[in-house]
Formats: structure tokens, C-alpha cells, sequence
């Protein structure tokens, strides 16, 4: 059989694990590639594909990302998650890797049925025709359930070497876990921020009122207690030292940002990108007054919080 070679995504979740594997078993050379944003953490993909032994592309999603929050075509998962659309575009983007690097075909972990948003089978039918992928976009763990791809049909995958494996059961997963000695596996929920209502509600905040298409402010997102003030300024408040430290290095990227910290007393350094009146900085220096050590006036200003 002549060899043929995959790009697999990896999210570092058991099935994207399994599927790099499969592939193997069944004659594939894979290499794996993982999509970074400000919402999704990628270390557990990087541990993955070392603990595999396979090359991991990092593509940059950040924009992509974006426009899709911004324009969800076949709408939000149960938080600000668009993942039919996110995940047909992430392989879309694959395969145009694919094809500059010269490789056969993209793979998922995908299994059919089990998430009944993304991974139903009308879902994994859409995701396909949207990414452009026809024929070339191979899904190990389900494969005997859906239509032969190019490189099966080939004879360069062998198809009867991968899997028949639905539903939202875990076992079989699990088995195969043993079987290829993986033990380092996140839960298959984690991982992405869209998905968990806190993180969302201040990135709607801050869609409704910035924007989306500043970088330091969508790196900042996870960092800090949020308050939107009456005119329109938003405050940043560093909640342990460590986040106090990370919003004073990132006020050289925000040219109109203020750093406030109350010198009377230790306590947060707040982060203002936009000052809108003298009005909301006075309530900033009290929002950073009232969480300093002995400091007053939380009660009041917490209906300013967003979370
Ligand atoms: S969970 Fe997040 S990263 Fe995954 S497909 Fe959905 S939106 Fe995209």
C-alpha cells in the first residue's frame, strides 16, 4: 500500500489522541495541527502530540475566531460557542495546509452522535461541505458508519483498520486508551472559554462596547474583576499579584489606557483602556480604594461588576 499522509487535529482530548493512532494503524503517516486563540488553551494539545511523537502545526485562529462570534452562521452552542462553524473552519483552514504541505487528506476526532450539537450526523455532513474538504476529510473513529474518502477508496487507508464507534458512551474509548498505552488525557468538555457562561458574559460586554478586534483586550479577557461604568469606561482589577502584574505590562499595547493603584494601602492595580469622563476615573480610584486592604464601599459599587 502506497503511503499516504494525514493532518490531524489535536485538541489534546482522548478521541483526537485515538484518532492520531488509528490513523497509524491503519498505514497513515500523521502530523498533527491545533488551532490557538485567546479562548482555548493549546498546552494540552502540545503534551499530546509529544507524548504521540508527531509534529504540531500552531495555526493562529485569533481572527477567524472572531468573525465567527461576530457572525455565527448556524448559531451558539449552549454559551457563545460556534462550533459547527468554528469546527468547519478550522478544517477548512487544515486543508489549506494540507494542501501547501502536500499531504492526502485532514482528520478529525470526531464521533458521530456524541454531542448532540456539533457531532450529530447532519452536523458532521455540514461541517464537511462547509470546510471543502469532500472526499479528503477522514474521521477514524466513526469511519465504517460514514462514506468511504478518497484515500480509503484508494486503498491507501485501510479502512477496515479504523473504527465503527457512535453515541455518547465512553467504553470503547476507554479501552482503546489502554490498548495504545494513553494515559494523559483532559475531560472532553474542557478547555474552550466559549463554552463557559462567566468567561461570555464579559466577552459579550466587551463586544457591545470595544469591540472584538483589539488583541490585548481579548488577551485580558480571563485576567481580572470586570466593571462596566456609566458612561461607557470599563475597569480591569487585578485580582492576585500575579494579574496585577500582568496588567501593568500590557498598558504599552493599549495607548489610551490608564493604570490606577491605591498608594495609601496594598491592594489591585486596576487597568482602564479607555477613559470615557473624569466622572467613571473617579469611580475607577473607588473601586481600587474599596478592594485594597481595609478599604470601603464594595457594596455600592458592585452593581457596577460584571463578574
Ligand atoms: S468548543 Fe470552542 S474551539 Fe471547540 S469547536 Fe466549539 S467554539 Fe470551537
Amino acid at each position: 500500500m502506497a503511503t499516504c499522509r494525514g493532518l490531524s487535529l489535536m485538541s489534546g482530548g482522548l478521541d483526537s489522541q485515538l484518532a492520531v493512532r488509528v490513523l497509524q494503524r491503519a498505514g497513515a503517516e500523521v502530523e498533527a495541527v491545533c488551532f490557538s486563540t485567546p479562548f482555548f488553551d493549546i498546552s494540552a494539545a502540545r503534551t499530546a502530540a509529544d507524548a504521540l511523537g508527531v509534529k504540531l502545526h500552531i495555526v493562529d485562529f485569533t481572527d477567524d475566531e472572531v468573525s465567527l462570534i461576530e457572525n455565527p452562521l448556524h448559531g451558539f452552542g449552549g454559551a457563545m460557542n460556534p462550533c459547527i462553524d468554528c469546527h468547519a473552519l478550522m478544517i477548512r483552514r487544515a486543508g489549506e495546509l494540507m494542501s501547501r504541505l502536500g499531504y492526502d487528506f485532514v482528520a478529525t476526532g470526531e464521533v458521530q452522535g456524541q454531542r448532540p450539537m456539533s457531532q450529530n450526523r447532519q452536523s458532521l455532513g455540514i461541517v464537511e461541505k462547509c470546510s471543502g474538504l469532500k472526499g479528503r476529510l477522514v474521521r477514524p473513529m466513526s469511519a465504517k458508519l460514514l462514506e468511504p474518502t478518497i484515500p480509503e477508496t484508494e486503498g491507501r487507508l485501510a479502512r477496515e483498520k479504523l473504527l465503527d464507534i457512535s453515541g455518547r458512551g465512553r467504553e470503547r474509548q476507554i479501552a482503546l486508551a489502554a490498548e495504545f498505552g494513553i494515559v494523559d488525557y483532559p475531560s472532553p468538555a474542557g478547555g474552550c472559554k466559549l463554552t463557559e457562561a462567566g468567561f461570555c458574559r464579559k466577552l459579550k460586554d466587551l463586544k457591545d462596547h470595544e469591540g472584538l478586534r483589539n488583541r490585548t483586550l481579548l488577551d485580558l479577557l480571563a485576567t481580572g474583576r470586570r466593571f462596566r461604568l456609566p458612561d461607557g469606561s470599563s475597569v480591569i482589577l487585578g485580582r492576585d499579584q500575579g494579574e496585577n502584574a500582568l496588567l501593568a505590562s500590557r498598558i504599552s499595547d493599549l495607548p489610551s489606557a490608564v493604570l490606577l493603584t491605591d498608594d495609601s494601602r496594598p491592594g489591585p492595580t486596576a487597568l482602564v483602556p479607555v477613559v470615557k469622563t473624569e466622572a467613571d476615573l473617579e469611580l475607577a480610584r473607588q473601586i481600587v480604594h474599596a478592594w485594597s486592604r481595609g478599604g470601603s464601599g464594595r457594596e455600592t459599587l458592585k452593581d457596577y461588576q460584571i463578574c
